[in-house]
């Protein structure tokens, strides 16, 4: 059994999604660095590569970033320089925090199944009220819109085989709570050359919005190096963990070929965006998250890539979407078509390959252009 599924994993993603053989499975590791049988003269975006290489390299491009609770990070500079930071919400009433923050996904014990899932999916239909205001109108709305589908993948039968909190979509919208955080600390500390070991940013309070305006503590120098040696977060809630299941179910579900899925990876790769924007303002106080930026960017081409090539023109992105076939195709799902037919009407462009089609997600969910 264990072989078995070890020779399955070795398959390249084209030989997986076509039920092709694949040599990559009878070369040892040396040979199967170039192309296979099947790829070779393959004309196409979609390099031979295996379901695991998406994510490899994520461990070591985090390797710097250490997460010891939510909203506590210690960060090591390149240079060996490290840093603890937390982003503190303890100076408000847990009433407070409910109505005006948004925190990550944790069961309580009190509460329900449902309850911690309807709590933490609730928080993203008002999230222009919570967060401070870093994104436009745009922003938010499709952000919403993805927690929205979220829950409609769940109590309308979706075509979906794992647990509803391991899907790659409630995975990427934690993902989003979680690198906020990045968001906070650049809005709230000064330039990195005037960093010291204090408090920072304006004094914790709720703005006129609405949004909490977290206390961002700072500590440098040597004595966080003790740090280390606190108990860290579950490896399941961290960051580089969220981001490499997230890559990988979303990878899975597309190579079950079925159309149904392709509106959820589609979100998926929508709310990546938003996290690797989140990962790139790190760089005003940090190069820790360089690594992760650039890892999560690569990833992203070539998720795109390979929803590029499983759904054709069957994505609203493109002049060429037929809501009919679309209709067709997902056995007149009316949600899933129904989303397909707005974004088509938000925007339209011909995109042949993964990096235009993040290009243009980019300007029109960031305002980025
Ligand atoms: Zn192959
Ligand atoms: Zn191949």
């Amino acid at each position: 059994m264990q072989k078995d599924s070890l020779l399955a994993n070795a398959s390249c993603l084209r030989c997986t999604l076509l039920n092709l053989n694949c040599s990559r499975i009878a070369a040892d590791a040396d040979e199967s660095e170039g192309e296979c049988s099947q790829c070779s003269g393959f004309d196409g975006d979609l390099p031979c590569t295996t379901e695991e290489e998406l994510t490899e390299d994520f461990e070591q491009a985090f390797s710097g970033v250490i997460e010891l609770e939510n909203g506590v990070w210690i960060l090591t500079e390149p240079t060996g320089e490290s840093k603890k930071i937390k982003v503190d919400l303890s100076s408000f009433t847990a009433d407070e925090v409910q109505h005006h923050a948004v925190v990550d996904y944790r069961p309580l014990p009190d509460d329900d199944e449902d309850t911690s899932y309807d709590r933490f999916l609730a928080q993203f239909e008002d999230l222009s009220s919570r967060w401070t205001l870093l994104y436009g109108d745009e922003t938010f709305y499709i952000i919403s819109k993805a927690a929205v589908f979220q829950r409609y993948m769940y109590t309308c039968g979706g075509p979906i085989r794992y647990d509803r909190t391991r899907s790659p979509l409630f995975l990427a919208l934690r993902c989003l709570v979680v690198s906020h955080d990045i968001m906070e600390i650049r809005l709230q500390t000064e330039p990195r050359a005037q960093i010291r070991s204090h408090i920072h940013g304006r004094e914790a309070g709720i703005e006129r919005h609405g949004g909490v305006v977290p206390q961002i503590g700072m500590w440098l120098g040597d004595n966080v190096a003790s740090d280390f040696s606190e108990s860290r977060k579950p490896s399941s809630d961290t960051l580089c963990y969220l981001l490499q299941e997230i890559f990988a179910s979303a990878q899975k579900s597309l190579l079950t070929g079925n159309p149904r899925l392709w509106p959820l990876v589609l979100y998926t790769l929508m709310m990546l965006i938003v996290a690797r924007y989140q990962l790139k303002r790190g760089e005003g106080f940090t190069d820790t998250f360089l690594g992760p930026h650039c890892a999560v960017h690569e990833a992203l081409e070539r998720l795109a890539d390979l929803f590029l090539y499983c759904c054709g023109d069957m994505h609203p992105l493109t002049d060429a979407f037929d809501p009919e076939w679309f209709d067709l195709c997902v056995g007149g799902e009316q949600m899933l078509i129904n989303d397909y037919e707005e974004f088509h009407e938000l925007c339209v462009v011909e995109t042949t390959n993964g990096i235009e089609l993040l290009d243009e997600l980019d300007v029109h969910i960031l305002g980025l252009g």
